[in-house]
């Protein structure tokens, strides 16, 4: 029931429950808590925790909601009817480009590795040297609590620990050069993360909604049961053989509206402002340094 984040402390980071828009921190066993890992294993609760002072968010400086990974971020490509078609149609999408690959008929999973995980308000660094077609995807991220293996659709929902907000920072030349897309998607600060996990029982996938703007003009506005491939099928699919383990995050896909959408492409420049918002998660705003 509750908003997670995580703020910078005089000794490191520290975990902060986040209400009435104040943040308040996290004390177990008479210390602060450094990462949401023990929340996220079961091993703390918010009974389990007492609350400091509550600090006004313009005095606290916000990380990425957890500080550590047990692996890459799994993500999902072309999750979204429309955003399929658009990207499809771009001309940079060099994994399929048949008819039959327009709207996909199961999940299409990559990952993007957790280094290039940055918190609200870092900067995007563009890699000038090595792209010059910079673009955003706001993503709905699953964080997993219980792990599983060859999870049932109908328990799916119980291994989930809440959600969070995913930039699927793309670099378009590099992943329609080297067809798979980890490098255009994996590169340094490409992934960020935040402002809050919100717990499951606080999120209704039903009325949720993802949007994104650009320098304030709103480009992605998509409700998250647009989605081909729902959140408990997501998990089923990806537990198929695999262990999925607590803190495992997945990007569920991004809505139609990305910048290779448009007619020609409207690429991120220096300077340029990302906001990705879905209630009642947050805004995640960032910069391109
Ligand atoms: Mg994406």
């Amino acid at each position: 029931m509750t908003a997670w984040c995580r703020i910078r402390g005089d000794a490191g980071p520290v975990v902060a429950a986040r209400q009435n828009g104040h943040l308040q921190p996290a004390r177990a066993g008479g210390r602060s808590v450094a990462d949401l890992h023990p929340f996220i294993r079961g091993e703390l609760g918010v009974a389990d925790v007492t609350f400091g002072a509550p600090i006004a968010p313009s005095d606290a400086e916000l990380l990425a909601p957890m500080g550590s990974f047990p692996r890459n971020i799994f993500c999902i490509g072309k999750n979204y009817r429309e955003h399929a078609l658009e990207f499809t149609t771009s001309g940079f999408d060099s994994s399929g480009t048949a008819a039959e690959d327009l709207i996909p008929t199961a999940p299409i999973v990559f990952s993007k590795p957790f280094t290039s995980v940055i918190g609200p308000g870092d900067l995007i660094d563009p890699h000038p040297h090595l792209t010059s077609m910079l673009d955003y995807e706001a993503e709905l991220a699953i964080v997993i609590g219980r792990g599983g293996r060859d999870i049932a659709l109908a328990d799916a929902l119980d291994h989930v620990f809440g959600y969070t907000i995913v930039n699927d920072v793309t670099a378009r030349d590099r992943q329609r050069h080297h067809r798979q897309w980890l490098l255009g998607k994996g590169m340094d600060t490409f992934c960020p993360m935040g402002p809050a996990v919100v717990t499951a029982d606080e999120v209704d996938l039903a009325s949720t909604v993802v949007e994104c703007r650009v320098n304030g003009e709103l480009r992605q506005k998509a409700p998250v049961a647009d989605l081909i491939f729902d959140v408990p099928t997501l998990i089923r699919d990806l537990s198929a053989g695999m262990t999925l383990v607590p803190g495992d995050v997945i990007a569920t896909g991004t809505p139609a509206g990305v910048g290779i959408g448009f007619d020609p492409p409207r690429f991120l420049r220096s300077g340029d402002e990302v906001a990705a918002t879905i209630e009642p998660i947050g805004t995640l705003t960032n910069r391109i340094g």
